[in-house]
């Protein structure tokens, strides 16, 4: 099996300061956890932002700020969201990726139902946003709420819009998307075409399960507050790292080394250093 990528997603859209007060949401918090994570073996960092009062934001500056400040830090991969929430106009979603050429940006690919609105990917943005990636070297994270997001993505890469091998995230128990069980992975996984590389996060209770089925299958892991906030029940993490020691033990007894961000470049055909 590959080395296991762990990708921390701290902060995300939804998760607010009244699910936990330790949500990290200003640019300094983001990049102070990032680091955190990253000594503690993340190679990813999925980054949203929000604005000074904690709404989600697709606003360029605070994106050139948070990546800024991660990047003085460390050199861990940079994967930014291209959605940041609900309701962001096309050009909104893409233009923070074409200022600031992160490695990677995610790709979801189709429309659903979102907590409670509609979380809005059609065919002429994606195939808007995949051609941004391909001209600006940024590799897309195809993340699958759903099995027909998975064919979706299919047609994407037949038609030119994105490149192969895909790099898929698997995104489990999100409102409006597939629950987080272990058929549901496991279905999604063998839809895959061959030669891809996946990831894969259950949100709440789901996170851990998920992510150990992940380790076992030779799939990669996402884990943060963006996902779920609490370490055991009732009991919510401080710290990011806190998820990143939790699978760096589960690693450990399943015999899968983690790998450093040099490691994961490779996995991910990105190169060396950007
Ligand atoms: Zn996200």
């Amino acid at each position: 099996m590959e080395k296991l990528i762990i990708t921390v997603a701290t902060t995300g859209a939804m998760t607010t300061k009244e699910n936990t007060p330790y949500l990290a949401t200003q640019p300094e918090q983001i990049a102070e956890e990032v680091f955190m994570a990253y000594q503690a073996g993340a190679s990813v960092a999925h980054i949203h932002v929000r604005t000074s009062e904690d709404k989600a934001t697709m606003d360029m500056e605070r994106f050139r700020e948070t990546v800024g400040l991660v990047r003085e830090k460390c050199d861990i991969i940079i994967n930014m969201t291209s959605s940041g929430g609900l309701g962001f106009s096309d050009e909104e979603r893409i233009a923070p990726h074409v200022e600031l050429k992160p490695d990677m940006g995610t790709f979801d690919a189709g429309s659903m139902n979102f907590y409670k609105g509609i979380f809005l990917n059609p065919p002429p943005f994606l195939e808007k946003l995949g051609a941004a990636y391909i001209e600006n070297g940024i590799k897309p994270e195809v993340e699958v709420f759903d099995a027909g997001m998975v064919w979706n993505a299919k047609r994407l890469l037949k038609d030119g819009f994105l490149k192969a091998p895909i790099h898929w995230q698997c995104c489990l128990q999100v409102h409006g998307g597939m629950e987080g069980t272990p058929k549901n992975l496991l279905h999604l996984v063998e839809s895959l075409p061959e030669g891809s590389t996946w990831s894969a996060f259950g949100c709440g209770p789901t996170a851990l399960p998920i992510s150990t089925m992940a380790i076992h299958m030779g799939g990669h892991v996402r884990v943060g507050m963006e996902d779920n906030v609490y370490l055991t029940k009732g009991v919510l993490a401080k710290h990011n790292y806190e998820f990143i020691e939790r699978i760096q033990r589960l690693a450990r007894e399943f015999e899968r080394p983690v790998a450093n961000v040099a490691e994961a470049r490779a996995i991910l055909g990105l190169p060396p250093k950007k």
